[in-house]
């Protein structure tokens, strides 16, 4: 049968990064060449893949919404082309991306895979490989069923705006802890289909952009959080704030004062 295709688009991340004098950095095309390298990416049933690289190459703590902008318009543009799109990206904002895109692309009929990796590519021992190999063979196999974003890390597929980052340093970076796996990589790949979201059939690709920078902000709840500090935060420039509350989405209440200002706000 006819080799499937996939787009990469390379944010940047450790995944790609070169040893330096100071520590690891971006390197252009350096993750190309190492991939082209690798016989294991071009083994039967391995898709094809076109690599459009970022310039600059971004550690992820750098990333921002006029980013998820570009890596959104590159999946649109190419939707068409492509069985699926994968994302190289550092873990440390990964969760943020791949939520973004999830509501970026309205109706998007193909797989958006995120990974990365703790280790690059460039060490004998790293997750690269296993990451960005599962990435490219999940879309293979499953391009047909899967339109959605997803995060691939550790023989995991998660749904993407359900991840988290948990680990700085262990290779489960990632974890959906509130939605379960989509796919386990064991001996046998074990994906959870009645958990896909259904692909839509005629609807046709919508794409939002021109996101309001720096407009949305968002409250962690703490024990002893006062109602000084949310009124400081509901000032301009925030147009929309989030709030992170406990559990089930419990807010402290005995402190009235608190729900007097989300109440104000609203
Ligand atoms: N600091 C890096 C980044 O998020 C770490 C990683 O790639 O996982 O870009």
């Amino acid at each position: 049968c006819m080799s499937k295709s996939v787009f990469i688009i390379y944010t940047g991340g450790t995944a790609g990064m070169k040893k330096s004098k100071k520590g690891y950095i971006p390197c252009s095309g350096y993750l190309q060449k190492l991939l082209l390298k690798n016989s294991k990416f071009f083994a039967s049933g391995m898709p094809n893949f076109t690599i459009s690289e970022f310039d600059p190459l971004l550690d992820s703590a750098n990333i921002r919404p006029t980013h998820w902008e570009q890596i959104a318009q590159q999946i649109v543009e190419n939707h068409d082309l492509y069985d699926g799109f994968i994302v190289i990206h550092g873990t440390d904002t990964m969760a943020y991306t791949a939520s973004a895109l999830s509501f970026m692309i309205e109706n998007l009929k193909k797989p958006v895979i995120l990974t990365g990796s703790q280790i690059p590519l460039s060490e004998s021992r790293n997750d690269a490989e296993t990451n960005i190999l599962l990435s490219l063979s999940l879309i293979a196999s499953y391009h047909e069923i899967m339109s959605e974003v997803f995060v691939c890390f550790d023989n995991s597929l998660f749904r993407g705006n359900r991840t988290t980052k948990v680990d700085a340093d262990s290779f489960s970076a990632m974890a959906s802890p509130n939605f379960p796996k989509i796919v386990k990589a064991g001996v046998y790949i074990d994906c959870r289909t009645d958990l896909l979201r259904k692909k839509p059939l005629d609807e046709s690709l919508v794409s939002f952009s021109r996101m309001h920078f720096g407009a949305v902000a968002s409250i962690r709840l703490f024990p002893g959080i006062r109602s000084e500090y949310i009124k400081n935060i509901l000032q301009p420039p925030a147009q929309a704030v989030i709030l992170e509350c406990y559990g089930a989405g419990n807010v402290p209440n005995n402190d009235t004062s608190i729900l007097d200002t989300i109440r104000e706000a609203v």
